[in-house]
């Protein structure tokens, strides 16, 4: 389905909006200076905060983005809706490689916060784009028809380690309970 983004994209008074909803715009520094504050006051508290934050967001946007394009019907066009809004937010381009209701694998080859974390503190040790894992937790929520925090989202190789893409996992947490319990 074509998005006329012109008509999407917009400004009303001070305000950006996406589809009437109201957009927050931050730079690089912004984003980085924020994510790197809770990592290093909070830890795993810290990076807990950001997925499920960026989890909410776009779990609460997507269900009205797609509740306004009701001609988005099949999975794969809302699959190609949320990479175009991903790209059009300056977030980067993702892949949904194979995704189906039960999770799947997600790469990134370029990204708003890899950008970001490499030019103001260089190559990290361990994965770094819980933004993004919580981004694409939400939206895979609304698609596929599950509640939030349905998903678990790892990161199984990230740009900001120099690996060649991001690559990220995901599986159903709720499943992966139930079956410890049996
Ligand atoms: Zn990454």
């Amino acid at each position: 389905m074509q998005i006329n983004w012109k008509n999407e994209l917009n400004r009303k008074g001070r305000r950006v909006v996406l589809s009437n909803q109201p957009v927050a715009m931050h730079c690089h520094h912004y984003n980085i200076n924020l994510q790197k504050t809770l990592e290093d006051t909070l830890g795993e508290e810290g990076v807990r905060l950001l997925y499920q934050a960026a989890e909410e967001a776009s779990f609460d946007g997507f269900q009205t983005l797609f509740s306004q394009h009701k001609k988005l019907k099949t999975t794969e066009s809302k699959l190609e809706f949320a990479a175009d809004i991903y790209q059009n937010c300056g977030l980067g381009i993702i892949r949904f490689q194979e995704t189906d209701s039960r999770g799947g694998q997600i790469i990134s080859p370029a990204g708003h916060h890899v950008t970001g974390w490499l030019a103001k503190h260089g190559m990290r040790k361990t994965p770094g784009c819980h933004f993004s894992r919580g981004w694409i937790a939400g939206v895979l929520e609304v698609i596929y028809d599950h509640p939030p925090g349905y998903y678990s989202v790892k990161e199984l190789a990230c740009k900001m380690m120099r690996n060649e893409t991001c690559v990220f996992q995901v599986t159903e947490k709720l499943k992966r309970k139930r079956k410890l319990k049996t």
